[in-house]
């Protein structure tokens, strides 16, 4: 099973340092890749490279996000070469989101593009992961509309999906039989959310579209103030999302780690994930 575990470019020295240690932790996970976020319009471009060239320095492949935000074709073209240069084999496309402050009118309007714009340039050099919602894009007009972009984006030449993070089952399997009506027939890894507090988890949420059920929102709530009562609940049910998902059969499982490995390790164990050797 294809294992994955996504980071974001550090914000200060004591963040860079420690990523490396966060990495080497769950390396012992055997993941088949790391992935690192990029700010759409370009605001983290040196951090998410130095990520990847860090982490690759140290053996372990690491696929940049990437979105258009306002730079230009040319300048898209430079970064695909820069990557190339850098060993990369895979890159997450991306509209991205805008940083706040920037208007929306400034970037390029959808993914479809960018993966376009590589295909273009790079030909087939790079596996490109696209984003998926399971419980629809909060731009979306309709579950059907948001389908169709996605099947675009696939048709444009993306190999494979990562989900937006999800805690209800059912959003992903209907998701996936969605996806087969309409022939569309790339993996869609789904992306697993470690549940590590709850203020953040509930504002993030409502701004990705990600829907937290309520008797899990409530189990957080209370024990907002009981760190380790609140990290077991979440180990405990996020490691049952993912036996389920497991059991159906997925073909990976991606974890956004938010730079900690505590939370995504335990729940890689409580999964067998260990590497024996590792
Ligand atoms: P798209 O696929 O372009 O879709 C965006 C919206 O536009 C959807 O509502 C879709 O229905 C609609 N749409 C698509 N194509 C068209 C079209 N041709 N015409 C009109 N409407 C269209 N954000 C970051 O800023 N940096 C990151 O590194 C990052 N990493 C992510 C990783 C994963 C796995 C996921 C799931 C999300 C990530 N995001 C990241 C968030 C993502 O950028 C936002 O959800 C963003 O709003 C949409 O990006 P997208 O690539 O899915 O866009």
């Amino acid at each position: 099973m294809r294992l994955s575990f996504e980071f974001f470019p550090p914000r200060t020295r004591e963040g860079e340092q420690s990523l490396g240690k966060v990495a080497a932790k769950l390396d012992d996970f055997s993941p088949d890749f790391f992935s690192c976020t990029y700010g759409a319009g370009g605001s983290t471009r040196a951090g998410t490279r130095e990520v990847v060239a860090h982490l690759g320095a140290l053996g372990m492949s690491c696929a940049p996000h990437l979105s258009i935000g306002s730079d230009t074709q040319d300048e898209i073209n430079h970064q695909l070469d820069a990557y190339a240069a850098l060993d990369v084999n895979r890159i997450v496309a991306l509209r991205g989101d805008p940083p706040s402050g920037m208007a929306r009118s400034h970037l390029v309007n959808n993914a479809e593009t960018l993966v376009r714009w590589i295909r273009e340039h790079s030909g087939n050099r790079f596996h490109l992961e696209v984003a998926a919602y399971p419980e629809v894009h909060p731009d979306a007009v309709s579950p059907e509309q948001d389908l169709d972009y996605f099947k675009r984006k696939v048709d444009a030449g993306a190999n494979s999906a990562i989900t937006q993070y999800f805690y209800n089952v059912h959003a992903y399997f209907d998701f996936l039989a969605r996806c087969d009506r309409a022939n569309l027939n790339i993996p869609i890894i789904p992306g697993i959310m470690p549940l590590t507090n709850y203020e953040g988890i509930v504002r993030f949420s409502q701004n990705c579209g990600a829907d937290i059920p309520r008797w899990i929102r409530k189990q957080l709530e209370t024990r907002q103030d009981d760190k380790k009562s609140l990290l077991a609940f979440g180990v405990e049910v996020v490691t049952r999302l993912c036996e389920d998902l497991v059991a159906a059969g997925v073909s990976g499982l991606h974890f956004y780690t938010l730079n900690r490995w505590g939370a995504s390790s335990k729940i890689c164990r409580n999964l067998g994930l260990e590497n024996p050797g590792g």
